[in-house]
């Protein structure tokens, strides 16, 4: 027997793990730095890594009132009721679950090229077609209103990432008004705050709220996740903010127990693990800033934990840096062959990381570099 026609699906592709790739290359793993999936230098919250250890006896229960406590104190901290959060496994589970409270068979959903495939992939696993608009390269990848309205023909779903992956960019609340309410009535726009910590800019909540001037509106829903500013990537642990109007339909489409006792005890230490947090977006201004300033290529601005550079050729250029132990994103699976992403890692990860990149850069990719910057 075979699976349905998955023909239309592809794989998704993480950046490789240190491990991984010291055992490819027959070399020590402390020889490596990772700086390609965006995770925290500053490892976990230490208060969750104790609320970890200290739940660890209890795992053989399922995780009722955990669970209930961290939807409390994520709809505590963004001012909303806790039926408007839903808690999940990692922000990809969360766009799950609006893939299956949104999507009939053959709905569309409206995806940013570069973006982040998870929004793709997800859709057609529920059924759904994907349809894309494309972010310009000469607009440094603004998710303007002219852009996604254009593209936009009755999609179920548009997906506004901000900040962007992997550009950085972000998109104004206004813009983002703009683009509800000129899309349909039944067309929910998801802005996905992956990233939203590092970023100067307020929060999609205050539009399904009708906070700081805007209106009220129950087509907007909000994405976060525990896996970048706090450093919960290992554990899975995410939430989507929704419209209180149709908030109740959670019930009707999670997965039972949708995070576990042990990612919820940690997300409710790590949501008053303030110190950390703020440590971690100090780190990642500097850095960023940093690799701005020093790298010798283009560098987008970037409001994430992360920058992307026109490097010419991306493949050639983040094999050469890994070899020399700097592990970075090559952009080619992003639709993006010209371009790396780099993380914001410690200070001396970021030294060493510019260091290496421009020697590589002088190395291997002078003339190839003339290409992309023309
Ligand atoms: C990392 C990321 C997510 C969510 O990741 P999880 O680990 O599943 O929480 C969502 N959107 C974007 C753009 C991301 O980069």
């Amino acid at each position: 027997m075979q699976p349905r026609d998955l023909s239309d699906h592809v794989a998704y592709e993480a950046g490789r793990g240190i491990e991984e790739v010291a055992r490819e290359l027959g070399r020590d793993p402390s020889e490596f730095i990772k700086l390609a999936s965006n995770e925290n230098p500053h490892g976990p919250s230490p208060a969750a890594a104790v609320a970890i250890r200290e739940a660890a006896s209890s795992v053989s229960s399922y995780p009722k009132s955990a669970h209930t406590d961290l939807s409390a104190a994520i709809a505590d901290r963004w001012d909303v009721d806790p039926s408007q959060v839903w808690l999940a496994n990692g922000g990809d589970g969360a766009i799950d679950y609006l893939s299956r409270a949104m999507l009939e068979p053959d709905d569309d959903v409206l995806v940013p090229s570069p973006g982040f495939a998870y929004y793709g992939m997800s859709a057609r696993f529920h059924h759904g077609d994907v349809r894309e608009y494309e972010l310009e390269r000469a607009e440094d990848f603004a998710q303007t209103p002219e852009t996604v309205l254009s593209a936009y023909d009755d999609d179920r779903i548009v997906y506004l990432t901000s900040p962007h992956n992997p550009s950085g960019s972000t998109v104004d609340l206004a813009d983002v008004e703009r683009i509800a309410e000129e899309t349909g009535d039944d067309s929910l726009v998801v802005v996905d705050e992956a990233y939203g910590e590092f970023a100067d800019v307020d929060s999609a909540v205050a539009l399904l709220e009708g906070r700081d001037g805007f209106e009220a509106r129950d087509d907007v829903a909000v994405l976060r996740t525990f896996s970048k500013a706090y450093g919960l990537a290992g554990l899975r642990l995410g939430y989507a903010i929704v419209p209180e109007e149709w908030a109740d339909a959670y019930a009707r489409v999670n997965t039972p127990f949708a995070a576990s006792e042990l990612a919820c005890r940690a997300g409710l230490a790590a949501i008053d693990d303030d110190e950390h947090v703020e440590r971690t977006l100090e780190t990642a201004r500097t850095s960023r800033e940093y690799m701005r300033e020093h790298l010798d290529a283009h560098v987008w601005p970037s409001e994430g934990n992360f920058v992307l550079v026109a490097v010419g050729d991306a493949t050639a250029v983040a094999e050469e840096t890994r070899e020399r132990g700097v592990i970075v994103r090559d952009c080619s699976s992003f639709g993006l062959p010209g371009c790396i992403r780099v993380t914001c890692g410690t200070e001396a990860e970021t030294d060493r990381a510019v260091e290496t990149i421009n020697a590589v850069l002088e190395d291997v990719a002078p003339e190839s570099r003339e290409v992309s910057e023309a």
